[in-house]
């Protein structure tokens, strides 16, 4: 059967992090959706459409990533597209214990998905997008945070 797995996120903006989780996994699943999640509670920065903009540019080479938006829940994504796998991201202990979390109430929504974490290389860790958003915000440069060929 066909892995496909969906990277749910806000990517406001998309950050070089992001760009290698996906690269990595790309090599390891014959599929995977970024799913920029549009809250009606959460405001975002960067306009939804711009940022589906960015992630298509940034993988226009690999045939095997896809970028959409949605709405609802993660897990009922995942059954409408027959994923069985969503990724995630870990720099810090933070991190971990916000996605365990997640990982842990979306098994409970639906036990036949499993949540795959990848460990950050360690030149990203610090790499943030609500950070680069507040530099961005204030006029500083945030070239060497984002992948090339993105401009914000
Ligand atoms: P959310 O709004 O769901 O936190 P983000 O767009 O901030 O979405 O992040 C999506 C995923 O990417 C999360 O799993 C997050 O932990 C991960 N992530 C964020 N920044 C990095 C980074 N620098 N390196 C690797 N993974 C990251």
């Amino acid at each position: 059967m066909k892995k496909t797995a969906i990277f749910p996120g806000s990517f406001d903006p998309i950050t070089k992090g992001h760009a290698s989780v996906v690269k990595r996994a790309s090599e390891l699943f014959d599929e995977i959706i970024i799913a920029i999640g549009e809250n009606s509670t959460k405001k975002s920065y960067f306009p939804i459409e711009k940022r589906v903009e960015w992630l298509k540019k940034v993988f226009a080479n690999y045939p095997n990533v896809k970028a959409i938006t949605y709405t609802g829940l993660t897990v009922d994504l995942c059954r409408k597209l027959n994923a069985g796998y969503i990724l995630r991201g870990l720099r810090t202990s933070i991190d971990f214990e916000y996605e365990r979390c997640i990982g842990q109430m979306n098994k409970e929504l639906n036990p036949g998905i499993e949540t795959i974490f990848f460990l950050t290389d360690p030149e990203y860790a610090h790499l943030n997008s609500s950070i680069i958003r507040e530099i961005h915000k204030n006029g500083g440069d945030v070239g060497k945070f984002i992948p090339e060929g993105v401009e914000l």
